[in-house]
């Protein structure tokens, strides 16, 4: 049985003051959660500040992004090795946002989880297609080509360590919801796709029994909120959430987290 994993995007939002004070609100219930892992990803000046508050708690620290060099001449970039200086476990790769502002390519996010999982960060690497793509049923077919070129080089002992989100793009900070349906479809042509590539290469250094598609964690995102968070998370397809406008409330995140158990 996968554990669910709840993981917040804070995004472009609260600044180091106004972090600090989200989790220690948040983590102030936290006594009586269900056994789910629960990720905050700040914006990097923030993370120091949450990073503080945290110690000692369940809550973990994420990144939204990295770069793929671990230094050097690349302005306005952060690197790996950095989130690790900081306390940071896991980072958000590869997410819509980036690939739609800011030119990431799957190839790009490659080099990036390459990277991630050479420092031991956790990653949680986000495909999802766009509502044209979806409508002209090229869903699969999208998702079928972030795998394979986001999740190219990769061991199979690496693979168990790595997240994939499903968020499709036309349900992220829009309210529209991917029905559970819809969602549990991609996420089973997702597990299905990493048994066929990944359960075929030999396991000798795998650190857990069983195949890799069945210990793989795959979260859905896109306007994930308390209220339909329980029939999401309650199907097995389902091992989690990755939440956007609804992690900038301490209620509504607490209120995810609840729905997970
Ligand atoms: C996200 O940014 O990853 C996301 C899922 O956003 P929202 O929950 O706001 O749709």
């Amino acid at each position: 049985m996968r554990k669910k994993l709840i993981v917040g995007n804070w995004k472009m939002n609260l600044a180091p003051e106004e972090g600090a004070r989200f989790v220690a609100d948040l983590s102030a219930g936290s006594g009586d959660w269900p056994g789910v892992d629960v990720v905050v990803c700040p914006p990097f000046v923030t993370i120091p500040a949450v990073a503080a508050v945290l110690a000692g708690t369940r809550i973990e620290l994420g990144a939204q992004n990295m770069h793929d060099q671990d230094s050097g001449a690349f302005t306005g970039e952060v690197s790996g090795h950095m989130l690790l200086t900081v306390g940071c476990k896991w980072v958000i790769l590869g997410h819509s946002e980036r690939r739609q502002w800011f030119g990431e390519s799957d190839v790009g996010v490659n080099k990036k989880l390459v990277k991630a999982l050479a420092l031991g960060l956790r990653p949680i690497v986000c495909v999802g297609e766009t509502l044209d793509e979806r409508e002209t049923g090229q869903t699969i077919a999208i998702i079928q080509r972030q795998l394979l070129n986001g999740l190219a080089n990769i061991a199979r002992q690496e693979i168990e360590k790595v997240t994939i989100a499903y968020e499709p793009v036309w349900a992220i900070g829009t309210g529209k919801v991917a029905t559970l349906a819809q969602a549990a479809d991609v996420h089973s042509f997702i597990r299905s796709w990493v048994g066929k590539t990944y359960d075929r290469q030999p396991a000798r250094h795998t650190t857990m029994a069983g195949g890799a598609a069945e210990h793989i964690r795959i979260l859905y995102g896109g306007s994930v909120k308390p209220e339909n968070a329980r029939e999401m998370l309650s199907n097995p397809e389902l091992d989690g959430a990755l939440v956007g406008g609804a992690s900038l409330q301490v209620e509504a995140f607490d209120g995810i987290i609840r729905a997970a158990g």
